[in-house]
């Protein structure tokens, strides 16, 4: 990353970016969107039919539901960073491939370089991967761990929860840990030498 690397400067490279056979049948690529130093970043997956369609990040029926998991903590989405793990839409929604997830990485790296954020959320299988490649996601959700230097708080994907009722519950409660984390990390930075940092209680 340049010294002069922006979020707009990503957005703009990913919108004509042709490094994966995704920008082939891509109607919008989807950079992501939020606040340049949003505390929670959110990763999904990879846009859907309706991301496709606008370029914005979870504006379907998944977005809404973020929204109110958001809500339920009081916060709106204009106040966090939503992004995917792959930046356009893979074809009949099928799973990004590993390829494709490898040459959209730049972009994701570039994104949390310039953000910074407190807490990574990452919402499925894929983009826990990220930062826990070789774990289950039903082992390891709704337990925040700090990955090279980043606290990362996996859980399941909200349109998964969005079918399966054990799961909503489940993605509901996971949420409602985040106020603490962010409050546990903001004491931890005011009161403790860095190197104490990894004594927050929750990790
Ligand atoms: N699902 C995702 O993973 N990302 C989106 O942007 C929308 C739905
Ligand atoms: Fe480029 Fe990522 Fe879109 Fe592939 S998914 S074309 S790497 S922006």
């Amino acid at each position: 990353m340049s010294e002069r690397d922006t979020l707009a400067q990503v957005a703009a490279e990913v919108v004509v970016c042709t490094q994966c056979i995704l920008h082939k049948s891509r109607v919008k690529a989807v950079p992501g969107e939020g606040p340049a130093h949003a505390d929670i970043m959110f990763i999904g997956e990879g846009p859907g039919f309706h991301e496709n369609q606008q370029g914005q990040p979870f504006v379907g029926p998944a977005g809404q539901f973020l929204e109110e998991l958001l809500a339920s903590i009081s916060l709106k989405r204009e106040q966090v960073f939503i992004t995917n793990i792959v930046k356009c839409r893979p074809p009949g929604n099928r799973d990004p491939l590993p390829e494709e997830i490898e040459a959209c990485k730049q972009y994701l790296d570039r994104q949390i370089a310039l953000i910074k954020p407190k807490v990574i959320v990452t919402l499925g299988r894929f983009s826990m991967a990220r930062a826990f490649p070789n774990e289950k996601i039903s082992r390891i959700h709704g337990h925040p761990k700090k990955v090279e230097g980043i606290v990362y708080m996996p859980m399941f994907h909200p349109a998964a929860a969005l079918h399966q009722p054990s799961l909503r519950r489940t993605v509901e409660e996971d949420f409602k840990k985040l106020p603490q984390i962010l409050a546990e990390l903001d004491q931890l930075q005011d009161e403790e030498p860095p190197e104490q940092a990894q004594q927050l209680s929750l990790l």
